[in-house]
């Protein structure tokens, strides 16, 4: 079974939170309809990601839903990916000390093995996802660094320790 690679937008693929454009990165407006966005990309994460196409099945988990395909993937060189659709936000009322995602990746999941790289985990999304999860990595993305080098290291290390990428790390056998 191929892990998934579950990616949230903002935070890991548009460091929000810097106070300059971080080296690597350009500024980019999207605009559609009467709506502007300005986000940060950086070509490497294109490359990086598609590289871990090898391994993985990418999917877009992030607020923008299918307009991370419409609007983003495409500037990053991405294909169109699977996109995680959420409930709507008033259903998403509560308290609740994780991420407002954690049950519908939970769901959405299912059994199969899984990356997700967003910049709003904390344990409490650790602690309910290690419940029902026996596969999995929960990588927490700096907002105002985007992911890096040692990021998508650590990706593939998983997927490597996991026996997922036994292939892609001996290219010469
Ligand atoms: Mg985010």
């Amino acid at each position: 079974m191929r892990p998934l690679l579950l990616l949230d937008f903002d935070g890991p693929l548009n460091p929000y939170r810097a106070r300059e454009i971080p080296a690597g990165y350009e500024r980019h407006e999207i605009v559609e309809g009467d709506k502007t966005w300005v986000v940060l990309l950086n070509q490497q994460h294109g490359v990086e990601l598609n590289a871990l196409a090898d391994v993985f099945d990418l999917v877009w988990a992030t607020s923008w839903e299918h307009g991370a395909n419409r609007l983003l993937g495409p500037r990053l060189g991405l294909p169109e990916l699977p996109v995680i659709v959420w409930p709507p936000r008033e259903s998403i009322a509560g308290v609740r000390r994780g991420s407002w995602k954690t049950p519908y990746v939970a769901e959405w999941v299912g059994d199969r093995p899984f990356v997700w790289v967003d910049d709003e985990l904390n344990r409490h999304d650790r602690f309910a996802l290690a419940k029902a999860h026996r596969s999995h990595l929960l990588h927490w993305v700096e907002a105002d660094r985007g992911l890096t080098a040692a990021d998508f290291a650590a990706i593939r290390d998983w997927a490597s320790r996991n026996s997922f990428a036994d292939k892609a790390f001996r290219p010469h056998d």
